[in-house]
């Protein structure tokens, strides 16, 4: 027997593509992709506008499967975080950080990670394996169900004007969670083309952001595939040290690495800016002149506050 298809891991274009193979009008994929990602629904038969012998069939080849909640913490501020199962071996953390004019879920995007920061407890647990865009892309699925913003537009019409982006619950995502998102390159844009879809999530391109440790070569690929904001953890200001804390700099100098970011910014000036993190207090009390006079850049902190649990 086929396994069934996951039908969280295509973007528009793909599912579009899907139904073709199945005889069906690219308007029926859309009408799905609304059901699963607006409405987070996961059952065929609650989908009352999709034909009824499409929906039977649905239910014999294809799945809407997400990630399992594992674990659910809940700190005093408000701050939220699931330990999230991706299959019998593997599970990755997603946390969702309530703000006044905000909330923000940041998501991993692979099962360990292969860079081995020298700071980092994800690098030292190894690298299983890259998720799939159904379980990138599940995590914001599974969590806006959890914090019940699926379906519940009533809800959202109670928040205060202005309060959340166009009343969502979660209304900014960052790819800051386990993994490095730009070595996990294609399912990561098919996350991120799903989370910009309006037949999806439909958050604006800045509203998303992609945090990498500094993998060039994919830098200038997101530029031309799918530019999102961009945040760069840079951790040390010069060759020696980041060598050192960031291993990937070997391979990818500074030099290298801010050219990459100066082509990223000339395809959408002003529009997604990076953003230049440095984790370390020492860090940022010390050596931020160095970065600012060096490269004409302004850096700011993690648009991601700091949370007690977080490292
Ligand atoms: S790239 Fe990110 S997740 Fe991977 S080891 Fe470095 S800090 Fe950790």
């Amino acid at each position: 027997m086929t396994a069934a298809v996951s039908l969280l891991d295509f973007d528009v274009e793909g599912l579009v593509a899907w139904f073709a193979e199945l005889g069906e009008k690219p308007f029926r994929a859309r009408q799905v992709m609304r059901w699963m990602h607006h409405d987070g629904v996961d059952d065929f038969d609650a989908m009352t506008d999709v034909a009824r012998s499409l929906r039977a069939r649905l239910k014999e080849i294809a799945r809407i499967e997400a990630p399992r909640p594992l674990r659910d913490s809940v700190s005093q501020d408000g701050t939220r975080k699931w330990l999230f199962g991706v299959d019998g071996a593997n599970a990755v953390e997603t946390v969702f950080i309530p703000e006044a004019r905000r909330g923000t879920l940041c998501v991993s995007s692979q099962a360990g990670c292969a860079l081995d920061c020298a700071f980092c407890s994800t690098g030292k647990q190894g690298f299983s394996r890259n998720l799939s865009a159904g379980e990138i892309v599940g995590q914001l699925w599974l969590a806006n169900k959890l914090l019940g913003a699926a379906r519940d537009r009533a809800a959202a019409d109670e928040l205060e004007a202005g309060e959340k982006d166009n009343g969502r619950i979660i209304s900014n995502v960052v790819l800051m969670g386990m993994g490095e998102p730009l070595a996990n390159f294609d399912n990561v844009v098919t996350a991120l083309r799903l989370m910009l879809d309006d037949h999806a999530y439909g958050l604006s391109r800045r509203r998303v952001t992609v945090s990498t440790s500094g993998i060039v070569p994919a830098i200038d690929r997101l530029r031309e595939e799918c530019p999102v904001a961009l945040a760069v953890s840079l951790h040390a200001p010069d060759d020696a040290l980041r060598d050192r804390l960031v291993p990937i700099n070997q391979k990818y100098p500074l030099a290298e690495l801010m050219a990459a970011c100066r082509r990223y910014l000339e395809r959408a000036p002003g529009r997604f800016p990076g953003r230049w993190r440095i984790r370390s207090r020492r860090h940022r009390q010390s050596r931020v002149p160095v970065f600012t006079s060096s490269w004409g850049w302004p850096i700011s902190a993690p648009d991601v506050p700091i949370r007690r649990w977080m490292r």
